[in-house]
């Protein structure tokens, strides 16, 4: 899945054809009316997490006055190309993401051979956009408090991190380097870490997702990543994985057994009180993910193609 950083890059992309007119467009969505988009003026980009939002408007010169915004969200399987369509290859992984879309959704072309193709994304047309810039990771306005506070909940970590409603932009990738870097379990609950270790993990999310911001694409250069896709953590530990989390937070999960212990850290806030009531508070690391709560079930999924771990 596309995350915050990739789409951030995208909108830079796409944000070379700011001020130019859309030609003609293409594509197979059935959501919006593209063809109204023709002969409007691209003039605004902007990107929210996993979301872009692109702003069309007629000519200032013109008598009536017209703007559309549209909104794209990239989904698991989304990608923007720039001046080229996706062509068949040998790949895998490339025949993976082909069988998922094969066409684009939206192709929006401003000039010859000068076009914008977004595939298997969803589209839609809005009013504008609704964005809270307090939860968006790659920005300095990001609440590191509140995002804190939503961590302490009683679901496990890897769960709370996907969050978009806090977490915007943050996924499998960001959230599996964030919890190895903070030395905690996928699987530990929020409402059990105390107001220090939330933060900690809070700041290693901002602070991997900005780097990957500055230093470009992790998908390849896999060796600056510690755990993510690895067989053994930087410490030449075995790396575990599984799939953890529920329902659309559903992810394969890489850790490492002993450097991410499941911590049996003493909750300070009344409501993680309550969750340690629960538990009794003297359950071992082994007993609380077994027993951990059947609301949060480890779940195990088959993985539906090559390759699709690479963008889970
Ligand atoms: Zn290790």
């Amino acid at each position: 899945m596309p995350e915050g950083p990739t789409v951030k890059k995208w909108g830079t992309m796409a944000g070379q054809f700011l001020g130019r007119s859309v030609v003609t467009t293409g594509g197979n969505t059935k959501k919006v009316d593209l063809q109204m988009l023709q002969g409007l003026c691209f003039t605004d980009i902007q990107v929210h997490g996993k979301q872009m939002f692109m702003k069309f408007t007629t000519d200032p010169s013109a008598q009536t006055s017209i703007q559309v915004w549209l909104r794209y969200h990239f989904g698991m399987w989304g990608t923007l190309r720039v001046n080229e369509l996706k062509s068949l290859s040998n790949s895998a992984l490339y025949r993976a993401r082909y069988i998922q879309d094969p066409k684009p959704r939206v192709v929006l072309y401003f000039g010859d051979e000068e076009f914008l193709a977004f595939y298997g994304c969803s589209v839609q047309q809005i009013e504008a956009p609704l964005i809270d810039e307090e939860t968006d990771v790659l920005l300095d306005s990001f609440n590191v408090e509140k995002s804190t506070s939503f961590l302490r909940q009683e679901k496990p970590v890897c769960h709370l991190l996907l969050d978009q409603r806090q977490f915007a932009g943050v996924g499998n990738i960001v959230k599996n380097e964030a919890l190895y870097s903070s030395r905690l379990h996928p699987m530990q609950l929020g409402s059990t870490l105390s107001s220090e270790k939330a933060l900690e993990l809070v700041e290693a999310v901002g602070d991997f997702a900005k780097k990957w911001v500055k230093d470009g694409t992790p998908y390849s250069p896999m060796r600056d990543l510690s755990i993510y896709c690895k067989k053994a953590c930087p410490l030449g530990h075995k790396v575990v994985r599984d799939m953890l989390g529920h329902e659309e937070f559903a992810r394969i999960t890489y850790w490492c057994a002993w450097c991410q212990p499941m911590q049996p850290t003493a909750p300070s806030t009344e409501f993680a009180e309550e969750v340690q009531a629960e538990t009794s508070g003297e359950k071992s690391s082994d007993t609380l993910l077994a027993e951990g709560s059947p609301k949060w079930p480890i779940v195990m999924l088959k993985e539906t193609s090559p390759g699709s771990h690479l963008y889970a």
